[in-house]
């Protein structure tokens, strides 16, 4: 479990999905936070809790930093995905990441769990995790464990037990 030496956590999902909300919700004072901008225009968040790195960046920009976005598929042991479920017309664009993600060489052959963080719940116009789900195919996915959660990155709600499912699933 999580026992052993370095975990990391990939936290990844368009840019506005809530990620650095997430992050920031796991985040105590005295975690180390360390900010690196390798190049202009794209910004990878990184912080170590206990043995837990997390690493958060946006999957946007056209695809133009995405060979920098690849390069940290490597070393993963788990990944959050954070979606604004009320964002309904970027769904689509959701999806196609999702897809090349899944379909990436560093990934596919791995059973690395997959936490899905259905987030915005408090929003008006936010759909179900349900709906998000059955949007994103995830029944779909066979070969890797995974897990919706309706969150709401504000105040926390669901934060919690989508981590401790992802924790127990790393191995
Ligand atoms: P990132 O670009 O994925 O890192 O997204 P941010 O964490 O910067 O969040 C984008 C915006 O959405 C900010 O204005 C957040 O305050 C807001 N936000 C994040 N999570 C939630 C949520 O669960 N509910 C609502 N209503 N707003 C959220």
């Amino acid at each position: 479990g999580v026992g052993r030496k370095e975990v990391n956590v990939l936290v990844v999902g368009l840019n506005n999905s809530g990620k650095s909300t997430v992050v920031n919700n796991f985040k105590s004072d005295d975690d180390k936070v360390t900010d690196i901008v390798p190049t202009v225009g794209f910004s990878v968040e990184r912080f170590q809790k206990q043995n837990l790195a997390f690493t958060a960046f946006d999957m946007s920009g056209h695809g133009r930093y995405r060979d920098l976005w690849e390069h940290y598929y490597k070393d993963c042991h788990g990944i959050i995905f954070v979606i604004d479920s009320s964002d309904r017309l970027r769904l689509v664009v959701v999806k196609e990441e999702l897809d090349l993600l899944l379909q990436h060489p560093d990934i596919c052959q791995k059973k690395i769990p997959i936490l899905f963080f259905a987030n915005k719940m408090d929003c008006k116009e936010a759909l179900s995790s349900v709906k998000i789900a059955a949007a994103l195919g995830l029944d779909k996915i066979m070969d890797k464990p995974w897990h919706i959660s309706a969150s709401n990155a504000l105040t926390g709600e669901g934060l919690q037990e989508g981590v401790e499912w992802l924790t127990q699933q790393i191995r």
